[in-house]
Parts: structure tokens; sequence; C-alpha cells
């Protein structure tokens, strides 16, 4: 059967000026719906605006910010915008650092949430005919939920495994046909290795040949490893819970950059210190503003997440913008002895490494020389016995990381299985347990 390369053709190609004067008819829409909320009206008059004040879509930057401070201040239904009575579901994070955020949802968010994943989901190839199998946790963490009610609005057959269990993961792919799955990318690697494990091949033993991965940050080398290994293409998934979960954005079949659906948000990249947007192309923090939603929209949500826009216009038809891999939070980011450094940088020179697998730690620690940083990394498969070969490998290793980080990590490598990995959870790449005096 043929189908359009679109889910939604008319939302998904429109031109730069249609998009634009749609952006601001749900701008000012939202901005308006939003004084139905006790902490806008405030914020509103502490900088003496109106909604009248918007009048273009740059007038977007008289807009006060929005953080997660406030949401946790407002816990939990402070920035409510339609009564509860309306409301049909909630999301909320983990909150270890405590009152956690809580996302409302009317039945239309659910619906456009839907519509958003689905978008994405088909813009990959996902087909009415395709198997799609979740591994992300149901229930609160929205890329449950989120991607279960995208793949059903495609029209697959969805199989809802749920997190963890992979001996089971593994059994349904085989004997359900999945061809796509969903998992965040330290599982996905987590399934081929219990795969090879239990001498299944993903090329022979199955019909898999979509992986949308996300959630967490990973490396384009992380993408290539697990696309060679399951024999798939691997899609970059972006998503938050405060804007919705899943579906913000997602990389098209150009596997170059993520088109961010610009009918649901205005984005802005700004300077996390001055707060000042910063040129297209250069890096700085993403600034959401949720023009498509009822329940609890959000005006400038600062995600504290990295990336820039990539300039031009994307092969595929969309004209929806791109963002560049995410690069990890601000707060990810370590800083030692005084130079800034992401953990995805580390990983992407492991991982050039064939003799490495995907699972690494860094902990980062104060001795009587100062704050140094160890990284643990497991060795693919037993690799050598071979005292010398192992000594150059490390020295190997250590010196293109420096180069890439300018410090000498102390370098450590271990034995597949020794770092253990959660089934559930997004993998835990960083330990600092350095002594702040
Ligand atoms: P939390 O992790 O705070 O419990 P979420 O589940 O909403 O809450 O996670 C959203 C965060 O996950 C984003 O802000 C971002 O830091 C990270 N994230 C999501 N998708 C990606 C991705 N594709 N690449 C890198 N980071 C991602
Ligand atoms: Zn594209």
């Amino acid at each position: 059967m043929s189908y359009s390369p679109y889910f939604n053709p008319e939302l998904e190609t429109m031109s730069r000026a249609e998009l634009e004067a749609l952006q601001l008819e749900r701008l000012q829409k939202t901005v308006r719906h939003c004084m139905n909320a006790e902490f806008y009206r405030e914020k509103f008059a502490e900088l003496g605006i109106t909604p009248d004040d918007i009048q273009s879509l740059d007038d977007v930057r008289k807009l006060p910010f929005t953080t997660k401070d406030d949401l946790r201040e407002h816990y939990p239904f402070g920035l409510a915008c339609v009564p509860l009575r309306d409301c049909t579901r909630l999301h909320s994070s983990s909150g270890t650092t405590g009152n956690p955020t809580v996302v409302l949802h009317t039945q239309r968010d659910l619906d456009e949430w839907a519509n958003a994943v689905a978008r994405c989901l088909w813009m990959v190839g996902g087909r009415p005919e395709d198997v799609f199998q979740n591994s992300a946790g149901y229930g609160m963490f929205t890329a449950g939920l989120g991607f279960q009610y995208g793949a059903e609005r495609v029209g697959m057959l969805t199989v809802p495994a749920a997190a963890g269990n992979t001996l089971r993961q593994i059994k349904f792919i085989k004997d359900f046909g999945t061809t796509i799955v969903h998992a965040i990318p330290s599982y996905a690697s987590r399934i081929y290795e219990v795969m090879k494990e239990q001498g299944v091949d993903p090329r022979r033993d199955t019909q898999l040949r979509i992986l949308c991965i996300g959630a967490e940050p990973h490396s384009e080398e992380q993408r290539q490893r697990i696309e060679q290994n399951l024999g798939v293409k691997a899609y970059n998934s972006y998503g938050i819970s405060e804007m919705m979960g899943p579906g913000v954005a997602f990389e098209c079949q150009e596997q170059n950059g993520l088109h961010i659906w610009e009918d649901y948000f205005i984005v802005e990249i700004i300077d996390p210190v001055t707060l000042e947007p910063v040129p297209d192309g250069q890096l700085g923090e993403l600034v959401l503003t949720t023009i498509n939603r009822e329940a609890m929209p959000l005006l400038r949500y600062r995600t504290r997440d990295l990336t820039r826009i990539l300039p031009g216009e994307c092969a595929c038809g969309r004209h929806h913008r791109r963002l560049a891999r995410l690069q990890g939070r601000s707060d990810d980011m370590i800083i030692l002895k005084g130079v800034n450094i992401f953990p995805i940088q580390i990983e992407k020179i492991l991982l050039k490494f064939k003799e490495l697998s995907t699972d690494y730690l860094i902990t980062l620690e104060t001795k009587e020389e100062g704050d140094v940083m160890t990284i643990e990394v497991e060795l693919s498969q037993l690799f050598t016995d071979d005292y010398a070969q192992l000594k150059n490998l490390e020295r190997e290793i250590t010196r293109q990381l420096k180069d890439e980080i300018l410090i000498t990590p102390r370098l450590r490598l271990v034995n597949k299985g020794t770092l253990a990995v959660s089934d559930e959870k997004k993998a835990v790449r960083v330990k600092d347990l350095r002594k702040l005096f």
C-alpha cells in the first residue's frame, strides 16, 4: 500500500510564513488563556504587561520565563488554567530533589500529544503494518503512555511491554514480529547484549527495522553502534514531561537534527547566563513556549537542555526547524580544574573503540593531588588477557580523551557486567564524590 510520507501533510509541510502566522495566532490565544492562572497574572503584573502586548512572534521575549522551581513552588495545581474537572490525566516527574513537578492534561491535550507522537513515528517510517514495542516504563514516566497512544494513533499493532525483563522483551520481539522498538539508548544496548548471550541474531531471528531512542543524552557514535548491532535505523527522540513528554522533537529519515514541532512550540535558544537569545547555530539553552495546550500552558519554559538550531532547510520537505543532538542539561556539565566537560564528549571517544562496550561510569573525587576524574568502562567481550595489549589500548584511549576534554582522566578497563546498569531507569553516567570545601 502506498502512503504519504507525512502523517499530517498540511501541518508538517506548511511554509514558514504559514507556520509563523499559525504560531502568532496560537501564541496570542495561549497568553490570554494563561491569565486564568494566578501565577501568570502576578508575573504579568510585575512586568507591567498585558496579553495585548503580544503583537508579533518577537514579542515572546516580553513574556516571563517559567522554571522547574516555579512548578515545584506551585505544586501541585498552581499553574492550572482550567478547572480540575476539565482535566483527564496528570503526569509527574520523579521528584528526587523535593516536590515533583506535576503536568496536567485535558482530553484535547492528550489527543494533540498523541498526534505529535504519531507524526514522529510516521516520519521515521512507522505504518499500520508495523508492530511497535515500547520498553519504557508505563505510569508517571511520559514515554510509556506517550508512545502508546501515538503508536495506536498510527494504527500499528502495539506491544506495551513496559520496562525491564529483557528476556521477555526479546521473546516478544521474536514471537510478535516486532518491527519498531522504543528504548532509551542504554537499554537498547542491553537488549543487544542479552540477545548475544542467548544466541539470538537480530538480523536472522527478528524483523526489527527501526529503533526510536531518546530520553537521555547519547552520542552519534552510540547511535551508530545500536544501528550496526541490531541491524536497524535508529532515530533520536527528544521529550520532556513539562512540554508533554515524547513527541516534542524527533529526527526524520535524513538523520540530521531533530525537527521541533513549531505548531506546538515557540522555540528560543538563550544564553543561560545573560538570558539573551544566541544567534542561530550557536549552542545555548532551549526555551519553549507551549502554544497548543489547554490545561497547563507554559510560557518560556527553561528546559536547561543545551542544543543549537541547525541552519538551513531539510530535504524531507518539513519546514519545522531542527535542533542539533542534545548535549545534556546545563547541570550535567562537569567542571573539573576549570574545564567544562559534557559526559557525551567522553562517550563519543569511548565508543570509537570496538573493544569497549557502551557501559561506562565517570567518577569525580577529591584526592590529595586535587580533583581527579576516573572513567571506568566495560570491555565489549573478554577482549584479551594480554596485559601489554590492554595497556596499549588504555594508553590510546587516554590520549584521545585528553585531546577531547583537555585533561587526563584515570582510565580503568573492566570486565563485562562489572558496572551495574539498570534495566528500568535512565543510565547514571556520572558520580560526583568531590568535597566542596
Ligand atoms: P526527568 O528526567 O527530569 O525525570 P523527563 O522524563 O521529562 O524528566 O526527562 C526529560 C529530559 O530528558 C530532558 O530535559 C533531557 O534532559 C533528557 N532527554 C530527553 N530526550 C533526550 C534526547 N533525545 N537526548 C538527550 N537528552 C534527552
Ligand atoms: Zn527532515
